[in-house]
């Protein structure tokens, strides 16, 4: 009878589906409650920092005047805590871990501002040019019309 048991697990062994994966070869397949690397939504950061003080490896950094958000992602170790306490939602788990590397790995997101404001920040530097075009203009035109016009021949000069 242990004979025939031990047969049974040789042959399952043999032609059954490996218990273990292939990798690197064979991707990981990751289950559905993974949490992953961190991810951010750098426009929603209002960079308060609450993150940065929940971390419990002081794997962020924020810096409010330059509006960037930094990760050292060797320093994280998934706890999610920062996901939790983001009050904005802009933080998340993705679904797939840091790639290991022989570098550490530090990642810095930069807010920009946005195109409405970039374009008024425009506006307001080439205003003083146009402005003196503008004035110009205005000013050549006024001088124009208050020039009496010449009489023409054969008409009265008081009209
Ligand atoms: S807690 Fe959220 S809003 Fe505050 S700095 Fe961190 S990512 Fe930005
Ligand atoms: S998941 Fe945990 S360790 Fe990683 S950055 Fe967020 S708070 Fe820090």
């Amino acid at each position: 009878m242990k004979f025939l048991s031990m047969g049974k697990v040789v042959l399952r062994s043999l032609f059954g589906k490996p218990s273990t994966y292939g990798y690197p070869f064979t991707p990981r397949e990751y289950p559905d409650t993974l949490r992953g690397a961190i991810g951010i939504d750098i426009d929603a950061c209002i960079f308060c920092g609450l993150c940065a003080r929940k971390c419990p490896t002081d794997a962020i950094e924020v810096n409010r005047q330059e509006k960037s958000w930094t990760i050292k992602r060797m320093q994280c170790v998934y706890c999610s805590y920062c996901v939790d306490t983001c009050m904005k939602n802009c933080l998340w788990t993705e679904h797939t871990h840091v790639v290991p590397d022989t570098v550490k790995q530090v990642d810095t997101y930069k807010q920009e501002p946005p195109e409405a404001e970039e374009e008024a920040a425009e506006e307001q530097l080439e205003t003083p040019a146009s402005t003196e075009a503008s004035l110009g203009q205005t000013d050549s035109e006024s001088a124009g019309q208050a020039e009496t016009p010449e009489p023409q021949e054969g008409e009265p000069a008081d009209a």
